[in-house]
């Protein structure tokens, strides 16, 4: 079982800050590497900020999907970003907008 940090409000990685049917994703940060179901969560649990995962370790397991608890790489992920290529699941397309947070890109 992958352990998720924070504020969870159920088994699908909802958090106070997150918590609609879609939301059901948690990140992985590159400095603790651990999951949390979001950065607010992170913030406030940890003694660092966030850290950004780099793009180039594409293949490295970063994203886990709440609902059927695979571990997605960076590449899966960003590859349809709009639900779980696993389990069909449909992710926020909101967190488009965070995704300087969660991943380091080459700008
Ligand atoms: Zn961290
Ligand atoms: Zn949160
Ligand atoms: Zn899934």
């Amino acid at each position: 079982m992958i352990q998720v940090y924070g504020d969870i409000l159920d088994e699908e990685t909802r958090c106070q800050h997150y918590h609609s049917e879609i939301d059901i994703i948690a990140l992985k940060c590159f400095a603790c590497q651990k999951y949390y179901p979001c950065f607010f969560c992170h913030d406030r649990y940890e003694d660092h900020a966030f850290l950004a995962y780099p793009m180039s370790r594409s293949e490295d397991r970063v994203v886990l999907c709440g609902h059927c608890r695979t571990e997605l790489t960076i590449s899966q992920y960003l590859g349809c970003e709009d639900a779980c290529p696993i389990c069909n699941h449909p992710f926020n397309p909101g967190c488009k907008k965070h995704r300087s947070i969660y991943f380091q890109t080459n700008k």
